[in-house]
């Protein structure tokens, strides 16, 4: 058995699939041979060569059982690619007169390929970029023994094993087919335990390295909500597990009644209930849990794992997709949030010592002006579908909400010369997420028309713990008093401007934090969709007088463990 950080609940059983990392093929580039080694690096090129061809052939076979016909035309540009003259002429003569490696000749004559094909400002040619990156993929993959795992076509009952895995690898994943994953890295409120959350994918993360001593094949059982992976199971455990997988989905089922229902107290204090997605096609999961609108698009989603920036035209598509699905129901699009465990092929940005509190959100926005006003565009533009807001990620002072409100004053100036229609009310809110936006709330509320707190980042930067590192991840804890006096603090600075305050940072998803949130006065609770029924039957459950009460009392105590055993004992003991 291997214990974990709980990620994601849920109880998963099934096969062992291991995903073993890609070696990167970056750190080859402009290694250098002597020239008694050009004749083996040719004859690995060649080797490889024919490997990829292969390859392709097999895949585009397995791919035929999933793909229509159309799609399967993509394995015919490949193989023209790698048939290309241009591209062997070029490795070779890297190989022959540069005296480059195999690797580094193939990184340089794709590199100068692909930027060929882009200088050609045209989607067609873009595309046939991506192409090229590709299939020099395919070739370092044969080179390097790499092997290939697409995780969005799994072999049925999957649970999916690995050192580590992207936000942008999380997506992807064959929802179908998978019935969990640990890794051995990561913490809580990583993005990747976010999305695992909100596609309801059982996981366990901060596994530590005995992880990656599953062999592929075994026979697992992941239980999300205690973090345990248990290896090989006895029959009575799968007996016990499978009991708890039926008691999980008939509790499901029967807090599906609460729907239609408010986010009410028993004493008719009713407070806004809302999702947080990172795809428009999760905004029809929000209503179905019963959520009254979006708290949080996370819109940095349609930027990762992609090799060119997305338009104006399909960001827009995008945002009104969201704005249409809701109905008129309030959504909160979050400018995007680049950055920290979320890196964006497209910006080729060079690795940080610190990502988290490097060039990230709203930072990378404000120098890259165009990218953030075609967003800015795209959203308005939407506006008209639907009821969205604008909300400003990271931001850290007064000085960079006003430079964010400027280009969005330009970009609204823009539309209103050509006439193009956008919602002129439209609300602009800010995360309140570094402490020093919480300490001057008051006067960044004076800016706004809104508040959300982030608590994923809140915390980090309040108790100095990395929120993806799993050896301090004892340290993370929103209970903290350090933490909770800032939230305290932004909630009246925002009450007191008369603006509303919400939270889409995970801590409002826990039934006894999001008792004390309530009893502090917050207005909106964003969460993932598969958790706003058990936080709605928590808060129909509740006064809110009781609420302020225990909130009350634990502002008073000293310790995380004293106001965690506290809540419990007030919710549950009565
Ligand atoms: C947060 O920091 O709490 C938040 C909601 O933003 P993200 O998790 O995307 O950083
Ligand atoms: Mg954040």
């Amino acid at each position: 058995m291997i214990k974990g950080i709980p990620a994601s609940k849920g109880i998963g059983i099934g096969k062992a699939l291991v995903y073993k990392e890609a070696e990167d093929s970056n750190k080859f580039a402009g290694r250098k041979v002597t020239e008694t080694e050009i004749e083996n690096e040719i004859s690995r090129f060649k080797a490889a060569h024919e490997a990829t061809g292969k390859k392709l052939d097999e895949t585009k076979i397995k791919a035929s059982k999933v793909l229509e016909e159309k799609d399967l035309q993509l394995f015919e540009a490949y193989k023209m690619v790698l048939n290309d003259p241009i591209l062997n002429d070029m490795v070779l003569a890297n190989i022959k007169t540069q005296l480059l490696c195999v690797e580094a000749s193939v990184l340089e004559a794709v590199g100068k390929i692909k930027a060929m094909f882009l200088a050609i400002n045209n989607e067609y040619m873009k595309q046939r970029a991506e192409d090229v990156e590709n299939v020099g993929n395919y070739i370092l993959d044969a080179l390097l023994g790499r092997e290939r795992i697409d995780l969005s076509h799994l072999e049925e009952d999957t649970i999916l094993i690995a050192k580590d895995l992207t936000p942008a690898d999380t997506v992807g994943l064959d929802k179908k087919h998978i019935k969990g994953f640990a890794i051995e890295k990561g913490g809580e409120t990583s993005h990747t335990a976010i999305v695992a959350r909100t596609l309801e994918i059982p996981a366990v993360v901060g596994c530590g390295e005995n992880i990656m001593n599953i062999s592929s094949g075994d026979s697992l059982i992941l239980d999300g909500e205690t973090g345990i992976v248990i290896i090989n199971p006895k029959a009575t455990e799968f007996e016990e597990y499978s009991a708890k997988f039926l008691k999980h989905s008939t509790e499901a089922e029967e807090i599906k009644q609460l729907r239609d229902k408010s986010a009410e107290t028993r004493d008719g204090i009713r407070v806004e209930l809302v999702g947080n997605i990172a795809k428009p096609e999760e905004a029809s999961s929000v209503l179905e849990k019963g959520g009254e609108g979006i708290g949080l698009f996370r819109t940095e989603f349609l930027y990762l794992d992609r090799s060119q920036l997305p338009t104006e035209e399909e960001q827009f598509q995008e945002y009104k997709k969201v704005a249409e699905s809701m109905g008129g129901l309030p959504c909160i699009i979050r400018t995007m949030d680049i950055g920290g465990d979320k890196q964006m092929k497209s910006l080729h940005m060079p690795a940080e010592e610190n990502p988290f509190l490097g060039y990230r959100a709203i930072r990378i926005c404000l120098n890259e002006i165009e990218i953030f006003k075609t967003q800015l565009r795209a959203i308005l533009r939407a506006s008209v579908y639907g009821k969205l807001k604008i909300m400003f990620p990271m931001i850290s002072g007064i000085e960079e909400l006003r430079e964010a409100k400027k280009i969005l004053g330009e970009v609204k100036a823009e539309l209103n010369e050509k006439n193009i229609p956008f919602d002129q009310s439209l609300k602009i809110g800010i995360m309140i997420e570094i402490p020093s936006a919480a300490m001057i709330a008051d006067l960044l509320a004076k800016e706004v028309d809104f508040f959300s707190i982030g608590t994923n980042d809140l915390c980090q930067y309040t108790l100095a713990v990395d929120r993806m590192n799993e050896k301090v991840s004892y340290l993370y804890n929103p209970l903290h008093l350090g933490v909770l006096r800032l939230i305290r603090n932004i909630i009246e600075a925002g009450h007191q401007a008369g603006i509303k305050v919400g939270m889409c940072g995970e801590m409002a998803a826990n039934i006894e934090n999001a008792v004390i949130l309530l009893g502090l006065g917050l207005d909106e609770f964003s969460m993932v969709p598969s958790s706003i029924p058990y936080v709605k039957r928590a808060i129909r459950n509740i006064t809110f007088e009781k609420a302020k009460q225990i909130a009350e009392n634990v502002m008073k105590m000293e310790n995380t463990k004293q106001i965690n055993d506290y809540v419990k004992e007030r919710l549950y003991a009565d």
